[in-house]
């Protein structure tokens, strides 16, 4: 527990949500005096962003994890901001770093002909990555094709509020988790895809009490890596379409 000298800007909010729920166990204990000083003493954090504009700003020069070091933009997504759905792949690589726009490329193409299918643009969603910088495997070396490589679990846990104010501002009826790394990420599981794909999950809302639809499936690259993959994740695209509302729903 921080002393009376401990400095406030060092305790995150989930840092002082399980503070208090200690605090409630030692009053159970008959600690109350420890409760009551404690809880007065609990900072309450920023105020919540409550536009993307407002959080794109707030993260724009983001130095939270090593990634920010090396990126060259930061791709935050995008997209609808009253989408029919949410896309989330894992991060950035070498021509989205540049561009500062998620998807693109082969990976990026091939998405857009999956969305079309099911009646979706790049217009009606809003698509972004768990991380919103490169990952490389040689920082050092930034201008280097192929360098990249999956987030590592502290760098998507450091990038993770903004994701989680981008879906709690978003409020998507679906979010569709692109591939192994974004399935496991949001779902906190180390199941495969292959395990993960054709089922829907329910995933919490940070801050709201509400829960969202999600539907894990293949990463496009996946699929072009081998297109027999594509006929299962026809069927978590048909399953993902039925979960958007009327009133959002493609004619
Ligand atoms: S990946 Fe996320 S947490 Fe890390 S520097 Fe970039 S924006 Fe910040």
């Amino acid at each position: 527990m921080p002393g009376d000298h401990a400095p406030r800007s060092k305790i995150d909010p989930r840092t002082a949500g399980a503070l208090r729920e200690f605090l409630r166990t030692a009053e159970d204990f008959g600690e109350t005096e420890l409760y009551y000083r404690a809880r007065r003493d609990v900072p309450k954090g920023p105020p919540r962003a409550e536009s993307l504009e407002e959080l794109y700003a707030r993260y724009s020069g983001c130095l939270n994890c090593v990634l920010g070091k090396s990126r060259k933009k930061i791709v935050f997504g995008m997209g609808s901001l009253r989408p029919k759905g949410l896309f989330i792949g894992e991060g950035p690589g070498y021509e989205e770093d540049r561009k500062g726009l998620p998807f693109v490329g082969k990976a990026g193409e091939l998405l857009d002909r999956i969305l079309a299918a099911i009646g979706l643009s790049r217009e009606t969603v809003y698509i972004a990555n768990i991380v919103k910088c490169h990952p490389m495997r040689e920082p050092e070396h930034p201008d280097m094709r192929g360098n990249d490589r999956p987030p590592l679990p502290e760098e998507m846990e450091a990038c993770r509020p903004i994701l989680e104010a981008q879906i709690r501002i978003l409020a998507p009826p679906v979010i569709c988790a692109l591939g192994a790394t974004a399935a496991r990420s949001l779902l906190r599981t180390g199941d495969g895809i292959t395990r993960l794909r054709g089922k829907v999950y329910g995933y919490p809302i940070a801050d709201t009490g509400r829960t969202v639809p999600l539907v894990p499936t293949f990463h496009p690259a996946a699929l072009l890596r081998d297109p027999s993959l594509k006929k299962d994740a026809w069927k978590d695209m048909k399953l993902l379409r039925g979960l958007i509302p009327p009133e959002r729903n493609p004619a």
